[in-house]
């Protein structure tokens, strides 16, 4: 690790880490299977994870940390939670794959429909395939071709959505923040031309984009809360304009894959009210195990094969493992009123923490925060005032790496990226808030001191 000027003390063992990656990186492109993971916009050695329960990691060299990435977002319950687990060993019993249908998957299905209020859902095993199969839905519903995005959002990384894209994106591509479209290499300027793109927050710019191109457009996709560009909170007059383009005949596709089941449980279209044709789904529906769907109203749902004309498949969809997980997951959220107040109140205290031992610190820091995802951006702006991808990349992505680095060392094991949300779990108890707002005081010190000029390059 260098360039990120930490110096504090002596850091936690990292070499079983660091063979593994060696290792991994002769058989794998760049040691890891999704690109976040390799550590590239913070540096130093990714630790490989050995085991994880509650709110705990324990890497390969034995440390543990307080973990506040639960996995990217399904470890809602915390790891290893029990109910889960218990269904798993459960479902494991019966075989782990039929090939052919099963009555966990009516059991899911009747879940998810009840409390996301649509008719029809269809399971897939990722996200990526859920907003990739709404997407052709819509086409084929309206037999329209174009598609409207907004920059920094990340739904997956299906062609036509890797166009000016979030999450690893925003730092992993060579080049870095700004990317044109397409940003990915292998993805055909034809396909990207049928990806219109939009600012997120820009009622105006929305508005315009459907005036002149409205009657072409199958659907707009949204984060409806964005995650993957850190965190995002929608404004009212946003929300607003993405309802009219269901006058102009689009499809409104909230992609909730982050979401659902996280900012509550009917997800953030039941928190803000809003009114989609079509949900995705992910994460937390699988309870850790692979997972994603999408699902509206019958009228629409009903074209998807064999029903309808519109194809979508998968020789794993409605895995009974990953239904018995899911099942547990959404049983114990629902069976538990208390547990999204408990979550946003220990994220609140996390975020108010934060606030003010960076003003103490004397280190610029913006924080956004919706329930249990929050973000710090290491800018000088106000609180809640970052609200597009252009503001989140006028963020000093040196300082958040040093910070980061300060953490880990520290047993926190943030997001190691600026351009993420953390999320808090229901194991995360003030046992696990108080040691996490020491370390984030030790590692705002060590910032002063660390020279990280020029502002926003990244080491
Ligand atoms: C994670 C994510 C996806 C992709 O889901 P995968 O299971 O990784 O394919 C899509 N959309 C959003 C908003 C996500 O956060």
């Amino acid at each position: 690790m260098t360039g990120t000027g930490i110096t504090a003390q002596t850091s936690p063992p990292t070499e079983r880490s660091e063979a593994l990656f060696t290792r991994a990186r002769t058989v794998t492109p760049g040691g890891v299977n999704s690109p976040v993971r390799a550590f590239k916009s913070v540096g130093g050695t990714p630790r490989f994870i050995r085991e994880a329960h509650g709110a705990y990691l324990t890497d390969a060299d034995g440390t543990r940390f307080i973990d506040y990435i639960g996995s990217w977002g399904p470890m809602i319950l915390g790891h290893d939670h029990p109910a889960v687990r218990e269904a798993i060993s459960d479902a494991l019993q019966y075989g782990t794959s039929f090939g052919a249908p099963g009555e966990r998957e009516v059991e899911l299905a009747e879940l998810v429909t009840r409390l996301t209020h649509t008719d029809k859902v269809r399971f897939t095993s990722s996200g990526t395939e859920a907003t990739m199969s709404a997407l052709r839905l819509a086409r084929g519903f309206t037999g329209r071709k174009l598609i409207v995005k907004f920059r920094g959002n990340y739904h997956g990384h299906a062609d036509g959505l890797l166009v000016e894209a979030g999450s690893g994106l925003m730092t992993n591509l060579d080049g870095g923040l700004g990317a044109a479209a397409p940003s990915s290499a292998g993805v055909p300027e034809e396909y990207a031309a049928l990806t219109l793109v939009s600012e997120y927050n820009d009622p105006q710019g929305l508005d315009t984009l459907m005036a002149e191109r409205g009657a072409e457009v199958a659907a707009v996709i949204f984060e409806p809360v964005v995650g993957n560009a850190g965190v995002l909170i929608p404004t009212p007059e946003f929300l607003e304009a993405l309802h009219r383009v269901q006058n102009a005949g689009a499809l409104l596709i909230a992609d909730e894959v982050m979401t659902g089941f996280r900012l509550s449980l009917n997800g953030a279209t039941g928190r803000l009210g809003l009114r989609p044709d079509l949900i995705c789904w992910g994460k937390i529906i699988g309870g850790g195990l692979p997972v994603g769907a999408y699902g509206g109203r019958a009228e629409v749902m009903d074209f998807v094969s064999p029903q309808g004309p519109v194809y979508q498949a998968g020789t794993l969809s409605g895995n009974p493992l990953a239904m018995a997980a899911g099942l547990a997951t959404l049983r114990t959220l629902e069976a538990d009123p208390d547990l999204y107040t408990r979550l946003e109140t220990y994220t609140t205290r996390l975020s108010d923490g934060l606030k003010t031992l960076a003003a103490e610190a004397g280190v610029p820091v913006s924080v956004n925060q919706i329930g249990s995802m929050l973000t710090p951006f290491f800018q000088d702006a106000p609180h809640g005032s970052v609200r597009s991808y252009t503001d989140a990349a006028r963020s000093d992505t040196r300082a958040f790496a040093a910070w980061f680095q300060g953490l880990l060392s520290r047993g926190i094991y943030w997001a190691p990226s600026q351009f993420e949300s953390i999320f808090v779990s229901a194991a995360h108890t003030g046992v696990e808030l108080d040691a996490t707002l020491q370390a984030v005081r030790a590692a705002l010190a060590d910032l002063n001191g660390t020279d990280l000029s020029p502002k926003g390059v990244q080491p």
